[in-house]
């Protein structure tokens, strides 16, 4: 197990941290115990390279690692393997808008470090707005090819809760800023949800919600810029315009982490097996087409590498076929469509779906046959939840299958309509503070852990 950090984190309860209702410790546990109790040799450091064929010095496949371990800091050195996960994530490519990120102008609450400083601040334009000063309070994603715009509507309520429990929401304007067409798209293109025999849309079901709370909304829009206190973006219809904040959160756009690959003669084989974005490429149908053919087939089901077949990428790191929403770009040619979300649950079962096929070749031979599981067979829930406490909180909890449409099955909306549903309440917050329990159980893998799904 390769991993730069010392510690785990249950990143959906960042957005607690955010608010200052947890703590880093509340969210995070170190690893080495866990692994050394496992019987797993634990590598505290960065992978930067993939050798799948070997080298001349090296007859094996191998990975090069950079220790983050302070006990070998910066050592280099190299690991070899049979089989080889890649589950790295995204490379949260602040970047990409100058300005944006804890190392400019807004916040985060991406890592508990970010989140804690998004609370921090936080705090401060409480302070103000209790000594008379009204401040405008922005949250969203920070570039027209963000994805993840659940966590961002998930942090907007909950800062909205708490200016309300701080008993000076009359001295705030909050806006959500965001690359989505309309409220409710969520990079997966919108649901119809039933509820109680009636059929809602997201947009309508979000919008309610968005107004009940007086939360104003910026859609289609992609942050160009940040300035001290001034967001600058960009509009589908190619308008440019400009958002005063005084807090402001926003997401950044991720890439993939910058893994390099290497046949064994030395050459770069970076771009066969990786995507321009950084993303790994698997077995998924990358032929570009219109959007109007791309279909449920194109998504991978193995999750193995185009190129080598003992090497898997699974959750944010493999390479999607293509959005799910529907792709658009402004009139000056800016690309405004959120990327496809590869959250949670999808990326466990992806992650267990390709440890079965592993152990199935090692106990059956390596010509076993993959198992599979794809996003166009798979559903998602998501439980934006604001507050705390079991009587205070509340939670807009969605659940969708599959996360990929299906118009060959389900030919009305791409999804199953008894299956996809959202509701609004007490009882969705409790289920998102059991999921922080249960999954940071799970993962200090406690006696019975594998009996909680993913
Ligand atoms: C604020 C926030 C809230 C969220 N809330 C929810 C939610 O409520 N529900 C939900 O389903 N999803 C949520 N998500 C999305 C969810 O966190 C991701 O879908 C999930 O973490 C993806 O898992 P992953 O394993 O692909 O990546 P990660 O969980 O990011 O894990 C990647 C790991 O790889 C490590 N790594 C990176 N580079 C390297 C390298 N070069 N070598 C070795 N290791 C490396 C990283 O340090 C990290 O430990 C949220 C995301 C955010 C940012």
């Amino acid at each position: 197990m390769v991993t730069p950090n010392s510690k785990w984190n249950w990143i959906p309860s960042n957005i607690w941290v955010g608010v200052g209702k947890m703590t880093t410790e509340d969210v995070t546990f170190p690893l080495a115990p866990i692994y050394k109790r496992k019987g797993i040799t634990f590598h505290q450091a960065l992978a930067t390279e993939l050798h799948p064929e070997g080298s001349a010095e090296i007859d094996q496949p191998f990975v090069t690692v950079r220790y983050t371990d302070p006990a070998r800091l910066d050592q280099v050195d190299t690991i070899t393997y049979d089989y080889l996960i890649n589950a790295t994530g995204p490379k949260l490519n602040f970047a990409a808008t100058p300005g944006l990120g804890p190392d400019g102008n807004t916040v985060s609450v991406c890592t508990p470090g970010h989140a804690v400083q998004a609370a921090a601040a936080l705090t401060d334009a409480i302070a103000k707005m209790r000594q008379g000063q009204r401040q405008r309070i922005v949250v969203g994603v920070g570039h027209g090819t963000c994805t993840c715009e659940g966590a961002a509507f998930e942090y907007t309520f909950n800062v909205e809760h708490e200016i309300r429990m701080a008993g000076v929401r009359d001295m705030a304007d909050v806006t959500y800023v965001t690359n989505e067409y309309e409220l409710g798209d969520f990079g997966v293109g919108g649901m119809v949800f039933t509820q109680n025999g009636f059929e809602t849309t997201s947009k309508l079901w979000t919008e309610s919600l968005f107004r009940e709370r007086d939360v104003k909304a910026v859609v289609q829009a992609h942050v160009e810029r940040i300035e001290p206190g001034v967001i600058h973006y960009e509009q589908l219809d190619g308008s440019k315009n400009e958002l005063p904040f005084d807090f402001a959160m926003l997401l950044p756009p991720f890439r993939g982490v910058d893994l390099k690959a290497f046949d064994r003669a030395g050459e770069d084989i970076t771009s066969e097996v990786f995507l321009a974005s950084g993303f790994m490429k698997v077995d998924a149908n990358y032929t570009a087409k219109p959007y109007g053919e791309w279909s449920a087939a194109d998504w991978p089901r193995t999750y193995e590498s185009s190129r080598f077949a003992n090497i898997f990428a699974v959750g944010i790191a493999f390479a999607p076929p293509h959005q799910i929403s529907q792709p658009r770009s402004s009139t000056n040619g800016t690309v405004i469509t959120p990327s496809p979300p590869r959250t949670g649950m999808p990326s466990g079962v992806m992650g267990k779906t390709a440890a079965l096929t592993i152990v199935d070749r090692i106990t059956n031979g390596p010509t076993s046959r993959s198992r599979e599981a794809s996003m166009a067979d798979m559903g998602a829930a998501c439980v934006a939840s604001s507050g705390m406490g079991l009587r205070r909180g509340t939670a807009a909890s969605m659940t969708m299958y599959p996360v990929v449409p299906d118009y060959e099955r389900f030919p009305a909306t791409g999804r199953s309509t008894k299956d996809t549903f959202g509701e609004i309440g007490l009882a969705g917050h409790w289920i998102k503070y059991m999921l922080h329990v249960l999954f940071l159980y799970k993962a200090k893998a406690r006696p019975f852990w594998y009996m909680i799904p993913e």
